[in-house]
């Protein structure tokens, strides 16, 4: 019988040890992709990845045909549509690369024994991550809490393995299986249709993802350790929705890092530890319980947060009154994206001046991230929050005033997408409240009006998150 592959965030040809086997077998293959109607709060996409898996199958697709084979696509319980595959094609294996959200591992071990039961052979293999999640050990044989010790022990480890090759021809399978149509499944946002500045920032799919990395290795990692904190540059490498649907593997970035700049630099040292931050997340989801819902550090149950819908709706919406907070939360509405030293600043703004739980922001993001990620959102946003594991203190309050000035000096990000400050003065670009009125007037903004005024007055804030803090502390 013919092999089957199952794709999952794994969408790409180049590098996927899984397609590589079914390959190398010599023996026809079916290539599959399950829309999973299983998938629980943990595993489903948001909106905007929605958007992106739409336009990623379709660049599969095509990288499929190009070597010989169809994407079947199927929508439903994944376990019930291999189960009735192998039935009707008579497939004897079934291979993957892994996954690791407690409810993938669930599916993919239960799938796994069941039909090993019924004499199937199941291959999965490795992928998505550098190095499993469970094979970094502490001394005393724990999981690692704290990130300097996880890069330490991972840097000491053998060079990860060098991606495989991109297989050259697949066997199709020779009878017809019916698959669904992609537009059937209305992946895509229809009134309204939000997507435009989403589709001009990015092209989801493998090839997307290299001209990238190219794009990255050619110029702005030289760059990298001062200018990835800016937020006007274009510094960073823009991969982590190609990483998140696995369109690369950190095996093809790792390598070519190398490749292309095989000297030990500061800059390719800092690039490689951020990746690693992402094996980190990886670490901690699989090693601890729900870290999407549960507080790491359980003194946070106590945390007495707020509940303020029309505080959340104005954080949301990108109209708190503070332009690089504002700014930010509409680079994400705007591209599905945001910068990283401006997701500090708003996650922090979210959880500190408005005191709003941080699983309130976790769920925005994820809805909104064309990068959301089972473990990397969690992980940041308990980072930030104060909760999560080697987290930032809670006590440390970004000032967002200062933070706008230090890392958008000349307002130009806030200008981008605050455009409604664009002849505000850079003296008063990051505290418009505090500008004269004539040179607002000159400006054109009328705080309340054309710009809000600030939801919170910093300095209160700030001392109301502190002592909210106090009162968590001495209930534990
Ligand atoms: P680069 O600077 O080019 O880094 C290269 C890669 O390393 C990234 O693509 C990413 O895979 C990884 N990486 C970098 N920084 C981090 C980090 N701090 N934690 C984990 N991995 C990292 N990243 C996500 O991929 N998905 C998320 O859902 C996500 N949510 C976040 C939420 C908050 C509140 C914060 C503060 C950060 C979050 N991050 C998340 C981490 C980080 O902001 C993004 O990975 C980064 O901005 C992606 O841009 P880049 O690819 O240009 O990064």
């Amino acid at each position: 019988g013919p092999i089957i592959v199952w794709f999952r965030n794994d969408l790409r040809i180049a590098d996927n040890a899984a397609l590589l086997k079914a390959a190398q077998s010599n023996q026809e293959v079916i290539c599959l992709y399950i829309l999973d109607e299983d998938a629980d709060e943990t595993t489903h996409y948001g909106g905007a990845q929605l958007w992106w898996l739409h336009h990623s199958l379709i660049a599969l697709s095509k990288s499929l045909e190009a070597i010989g084979a169809e994407l079947i696509l199927k929508r439903g319980s994944p376990n019930k549509i291999i189960k009735s595959l192998i039935d009707d094609t008579g497939a004897q294996t079934v291979l993957w690369n892994r996954r690791y959200t407690t409810s993938h591992i669930k599916c993919d071990t239960e799938l796994k024994c069941e039909l090993t039961n019924d004499g199937i052979e199941v291959i999965s293999f490795d992928g998505a991550l550098l190095h499993e999640p469970t094979k970094l050990r502490t001394g005393s044989g724990g999981p690692y809490k704290v990130y300097t010790p996880f890069w330490r022990a991972l840097s000491g480890m053998d060079e990860p393995r060098d991606p495989a090759p991109k297989p050259q021809a697949l066997k199709p399978y020779s009878k017809t299986i019916k698959s669904d149509s992609l537009d059937d499944w209305a992946l895509l946002p229809t009134k309204p249709d939000w997507s435009g500045g989403i589709s001009d920032e990015w092209t989801p799919g493998e090839q997307g993802a290299l001209e990238r990395l190219d794009d990255f290795l050619d110029g702005p990692i030289n760059d990298y350790k001062e200018g990835r904190d800016f937020p006007a540059k274009h510094d960073t490498s823009k991969l982590s929705p190609h990483l998140t649907f696995g369109e690369i593997s950190p095996y093809q970035i790792w390598s070519e890092v190398n490749a292309k700049h095989g000297t030990h630099t500061p800059n390719k040292e800092t690039f490689r530890k951020e990746v690693v931050w992402r094996e980190f997340a990886y670490h901690l989801l699989v090693n601890f319980e729900d870290l999407k819902n549960k507080n790491y550090n359980s003194q946070f149950d106590d945390f007495p947060w707020h509940s303020s819908k029309k505080h959340l709706a104005a954080w949301q919406q990108g109209k708190t009154g503070y332009p690089i907070v504002d700014a930010g939360m509409r680079q994400l509405w705007q591209t599905g994206w945001m910068h990283n030293r401006v997701r500090m600043i708003v996650a922090s703004f979210l959880v500190k001046h408005l005191l709003i739980d941080w699983r309130e922001g976790e769920k925005w993001f994820w809805d909104t991230l064309v990068d959301a990620d089972p473990a990397s959102n969690t992980a940041s946003w308990q980072w930030v929050a104060g909760s999560g594991a080697d987290a930032s203190p809670y006590f440390r309050i970004f000032n967002p005033i200062l933070q706008g000035e230090k890392f958008d000096k000349l307002g130009t990000y806030v200008k981008l997408y605050c455009p409604e400050l664009r002849d505000v003065p850079e003296k008063y670009i990051h505290k418009p409240w505090e500008a004269p009125e004539k040179i607002l007037k000159n400006a054109g903004v009328t705080l309340g009006d054309t710009y809000p005024n600030p939801v919170v007055d910093h300095k209160t804030a700030r001392e109301r998150a502190l002592a909210a803090y106090q009162t968590m502390r001495k209930s534990t």
